[in-house]
């Protein structure tokens, strides 16, 4: 794993360098769905600074164990409401953030807790029905929403495009989640616009880097193939 994490943040630096980025601006979130605590905590004494959950119950379980590891949590999978409570608790991000409600929810549940909850929101930017994320059309009006929230701070932009076999492929969809941060950048104050891109996965993180991701989510290429 030790090697395999070597690599991956090698493989980050190079291109970041390749296109002329600071590899300072790319964070690796190391992805640890299914996987058990133990092998994470080994990932975190290797390194790794950032947690990637999908689930909240497992993560919350995974947290309980690895409670004094010096790491952030983010959490990369899709967020109920109903969980919004338990969520705030424990990540430092949530990536997925991509409709009025869920935000209010969390607005309401960090202010119980007197925290200012970093988000972002998740784009649907190749508008696939069977992903979730707001559509791209319905981001400006979601981010002036958020920026009324007092308890949520929005970060930035996260996607997940299409799978394809070759990470090239993914480019554009890519290309389309910067343009969009770019716009809401022109259009929001300084001090509340959205810089974060939250995109590239083991399979596409280069093609990412080169399209402005600052945070790579990466499983797979770290831990091995899941269960
Ligand atoms: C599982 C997952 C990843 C990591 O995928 P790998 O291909 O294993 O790197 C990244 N992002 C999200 C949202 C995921 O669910």
């Amino acid at each position: 794993m030790r090697e395999k994490l070597e690599s991956v943040l090698m493989r980050i630096h190079n291109a970041a360098k390749g296109c002329g980025r600071d590899p300072d601006s790319v964070h690796l979130v190391a992805v640890g769905k299914t996987i058990p605590a133990n092998r994470i905590l080994e990932a975190v004494e290797a390194g790794v600074l950032i947690l990637g959950e999908s689930y909240v119950q497992e993560a919350r379980e995974k947290a309980n164990v690895l409670s004094a590891a010096p790491v952030s949590w983010h959490l990369i999978g899709h967020l109920q409401s109903n969980k919004a409570k338990y969520a705030v608790k424990l990540f430092d991000l949530i990536h997925t953030v991509d409709n009025i409600k869920l935000a209010v929810e969390l607005d309401r549940q960090a202010g119980k807790i007197n925290k200012i909850q970093e988000i972002l929101i998740q784009v649907n930017i190749a508008r696939e029905s069977t992903k979730s994320g707001a559509l791209p059309e319905d981001v400006p009006d979601l981010v002036n929403f958020i920026s009324r929230l007092k308890q949520i701070r929005l970060r930035g932009l996260m996607t997940i495009p299409p799978f394809f076999d070759m990470p090239e492929m993914a480019k554009p969809f890519f290309a389309a989640l910067r343009n969009l941060r770019d716009q809401l950048q022109k259009e929001a104050p300084p001090d509340v616009a959205p810089y974060d891109l939250s995109m590239g996965m083991s399979g596409d993180f280069e093609t990412a880097i080169y399209e402005g991701a600052t945070l790579v989510r990466i499983g797979t290429a770290i831990f091995g193939e899941r269960q």
